[in-house]
């Protein structure tokens, strides 16, 4: 590579990095680099949208990370798959396009973050989104890069499955990205196009790649970020097995996710002076924040197998149906195939005086894939139940001075009680849906947690020895104005110039839902405040 000096270096090409180099490469005048320590995004098994399975745990495209051993799980290690791979985790997710509570984002204001209300960041959304099937409302965007829309052909379970919902009287909520109150079970937008999936790659990267001010660099390690005099300069890099750096002029931009942001901080000597000495790393700046806050949503299931074979499931009876949907997906990109599986969600207040939902609800239409094999066998059906809101905080630190070595990764999953409440009345509420007679015609048999499970303690012990991550960490860069807070509310790392972060580890807390989205948004406003843009007029739907 000849160039090795740019204006703006992106660490990490994931749902946030793409978003900026595009926004950042659209002047020509400004040099930009984006660089991903994973491969190419070529294979098929990211853009067919039903092998979403195939890529959680793959050695290739995954980090792999684990947990430290859960001390409120008895110890158990929980896996947590993040993409290793151009486009980062939107490469590899599930690909539900939800943008979290509106009020989210006023708690976000409201902890010190001038700019960051719902009414300010909505233009955000907008901005990015593509969406044919909401053309009228103030809330959706059709002009953006991200193609968003809803499966054009459900699973039949889907509609009992919303009956049944209603019959207990749970509202449907039309569009849980278009009101300020989304309450209630419905289907859900996807991030999906023709059948394909749209990630960050395929969104914002692929229509600008040949752009000659952006160059996209694979394979390639950043160690960490370079400091002369409290400002970034640019990044220290292994790539084809040499250590090379990389100057930037401007700025270093961290989009490395919650995990590897605050690592790399930590790498660089920006973290707590007392954690960097254990790790063998010389303070360079004493910022206890980094790797601090971090939190993710919890799931707990209630699962059932039936011999019905509506359901998505690789069995003798089904297999005439799956074939042919091989063709259809092969001649047309549209059946099965074309979907994530999980096609209807629900959010709700599963208890009094909450301001907005606090279990999120996800309906499996199949049987849980054994672990090794990432495809459902036979025939069943589920919801997860999902803790929007918890209380528990974990942290991110080092291992060791080796940039190769995974940072440990405590999740405290459970730490703080309070978070196994809510898991358990979802599970309650779970069940109940389940039992009606709309769910009930399925004759599921409870495999989990089996139908002699039902006191208050049991369900507790069952939660705490089976509850799995949902995949949304954020916080452990936080935004904010106090002395906890990485960055300030223009993502700048407090006390260096020339360094941001940009990607889920600055959300303050988590989001009321899925977190891809949400980090697209942050991804766009940073790309406005780095270019020095004026931000757009804040939007009240409402
Ligand atoms: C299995 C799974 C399913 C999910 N399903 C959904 C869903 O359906 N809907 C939804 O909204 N959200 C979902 N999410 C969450 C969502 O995808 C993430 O919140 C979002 O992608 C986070 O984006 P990010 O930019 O912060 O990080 P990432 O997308 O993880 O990007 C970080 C990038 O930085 C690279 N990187 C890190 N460290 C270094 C380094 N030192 N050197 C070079 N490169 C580095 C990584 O390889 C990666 O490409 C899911 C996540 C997972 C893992």
């Amino acid at each position: 590579m000849s160039n090795k000096t740019f204006d703006y270096i992106i660490v990490g090409s994931g749902t946030a990095g793409t978003v900026l180099a595009n926004r950042l490469s659209s002047d020509p005048s400004i040099q930009v680099c984006l660089i991903e320590a994973g491969p190419g995004d070529k294979t098929p098994l990211v853009h067919i949208p039903s092998f979403v399975g195939t890529l959680m745990f793959h050695k290739t495209y995954g980090w792999n990370y684990k947990t430290t051993p859960q001390s409120a799980l008895g110890g158990r290690e929980i896996l947590l798959p993040r993409g290793k791979i151009l486009g980062g985790c939107s490469s590899t997710n599930g690909m539900a396009y939800f943008r979290g509570h509106p009020k989210d984002f006023d708690e976000w204001e409201s902890m010190g973050n001038p700019g960051w209300s719902y009414r300010d960041v909505l233009p955000y959304f907008i901005r990015s989104e593509n969406n044919v099937d909401y053309r009228q409302s103030p809330y959706h965007g059709t002009d953006g890069e991200m193609h968003i829309s809803h499966v054009r052909k459900y699973n039949p379970m889907i509609t009992p499955f919303l009956e049944a919902t209603s019959s207990l009287g749970y509202p449907r909520c039309e569009d849980f990205n278009g009101c300020m109150d989304p309450v209630g079970f419905d289907v859900r937008q996807n991030a999906i196009h023709e059948g394909r999936r749209v990630s960050g790659v395929t969104a914002f990267l692929k229509p600008v790649i040949k752009r000659p001010n952006l160059t996209v660099v694979t394979e390639c390690l950043v160690n960490r970020v370079l400091l002369e005099n409290n400002r970034a300069t640019g990044i220290d890099i292994e790539l084809a097995g040499l250590r090379q750096n990389f100057i930037a002029r401007r700025e270093v931009v961290l989009c490395g996710g919650t995990y590897g942001s605050p690592a790399l901080l930590l790498h660089s000597g920006i973290g707590d002076s007392n954690e960097l000495a254990k790790a063998g790393i010389k303070t360079e700046i004493n910022l206890p924040g980094v790797g601090k806050n971090l939190h993710d949503h919890p799931s707990a299931v209630v699962q059932r197998v039936c011999s019905n074979s509506e359901s998505y499931g690789i069995s003798w009876k089904a297999l005439p149906r799956n074939a042919l949907s091989v063709f259809q997906y092969l001649l047309t990109r549209k059946g099965q195939l074309a979907g994530n599986l999980f096609e209807v969600t629900g959010f709700l207040h599963t208890t009094e005086g909450l301001d907005r939902p606090d279990v999120q609800f996800v309906f499996m239409p199949a049987n849980r894939p054994k672990p090794g094999f990432p495809f459902p066998v036979g025939h069943g059906y589920g919801i997860n139940s999902v803790l929007l809101r918890p209380k528990s905080r974990g942290s991110v630190t080092l291992a060791s001075s080796d940039p190769h070595q995974a940072p440990l990764i405590d999740t405290n999953f459970l730490g703080d009680d309070a978070d196994l409440e809510p898991l358990l009345r979802g599970m309650r509420i779970a069940r109940k849906i389940l039992d009606t007679p709309q769910m009930n015609k399925y004759q599921g048999k409870e495999t989990l947690p089996g139908v002699n499970v039902d006191s208050d303690e049991e369900l507790k012990a069952f939660i705490k020895a089976n509850m799995t991550s949902v995949h949304h960490p954020g916080g452990t860069c936080r935004m904010g104005d106090n002395e906890e807070c990485v960055v300030d509310s223009q993502l700048r790392v407090r006390g260096i110039e020339g360094l941001r972060v940009a990607d889920a580890s600055v959300f303050p807390r988590m989001v009321s839902g899925n977190s891809n989205a949400p980090t697209v948004m942050v991804a766009e406003k940073a790309a406005d405040m780095i270019l020095g843009k004026t931000p757009p007029a804040p939007i009240d739907p409402g």
